[in-house]
């Protein structure tokens, strides 16, 4: 067998002997319905695991992942919405309490957005994809146009994580619900080079570690 393939069945093995032995009953409560407080979304890099990186048990993340971490704008119409009917089955049925959206460092989907030639070899999917993150990539060229690429492909990754928030904020029954105060939006960063999470503090307009920005509830 494909040892890649191996090495997934045995950790599906473990899995099976820590959740399903006589010693737990997570399963036995959770087979009955779910009641997760948070709607995380993240890219679906292969590092940034939601559930792995905040060590969350199952049951209590609705994770949505995406290439970069996007989120389109509120448009209902015929098309096929994968991210949008996720965050209405986390907020309107579900009824979390917290949205999550969640970018990380060295963001392959935001490289290939900065980079200058993206839109000269367009791919079949990802290209359309990421042009949601296009006002990002203008507002920081713009803003930022003197800062090297590295500090402009951080700031690129920052802003798109405001960018899905505002988004998020063009839904309706979440405006709705952030105005009544039963949900409440984040925008989390996390630095792999630095084993750091950042919180965005929406005052100071800037992202402040986790663990110093203590009015985080
Ligand atoms: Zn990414």
């Amino acid at each position: 067998m494909d040892p890649i393939i191996q090495k997934i069945i045995h950790g599906f093995k473990h899995f099976r002997k820590a959740y399903f032995s006589d010693s737990t009953d997570l399963y036995a409560r959770l087979k009955h319905g779910q009641m997760p407080g948070t709607l995380i979304i993240a890219c679906c890099d292969s590092r940034v695991d939601p559930a792995h990186v905040t060590r969350s048990a199952p049951g209590e993340l609705f994770v949505l992942r995406n290439v970069a971490n996007l989120v389109p704008p509120y448009h209902p119409d015929s098309a096929f919405h994968g991210v949008s009917s996720a965050i209405e089955y986390a907020v309107r049925h579900l009824e979390v309490k917290h949205i999550i959206v969640m970018g990380h460092s060295g963001c392959g989907g935001i490289q290939t957005l900065m980079s200058e030639e993206w839109h000269d070899h367009p791919s079949e999917f990802l290209t359309r994809w990421l042009s949601l993150a296009e006002p990002a990539r203008e507002r920081v060229n713009t803003r930022l146009a003197g800062l090297s690429r590295e500090l402009k492909l951080r700031a690129c990754e920052e802003t798109s994580i405001l960018l899905s928030m505002e988004n998020l904020m063009t839904f309706p029954w979440i405006r709705e619900r952030v105005e009544e105060g039963t949900l409440k939006i984040h925008g989390w960063y996390f630095n792999m080079n630095e084993g750091e999470m950042y919180d965005y503090d929406s005052e100071k307009e800037e992202f402040l570690p986790l663990d110093d920005n203590m009015e985080f509830v």
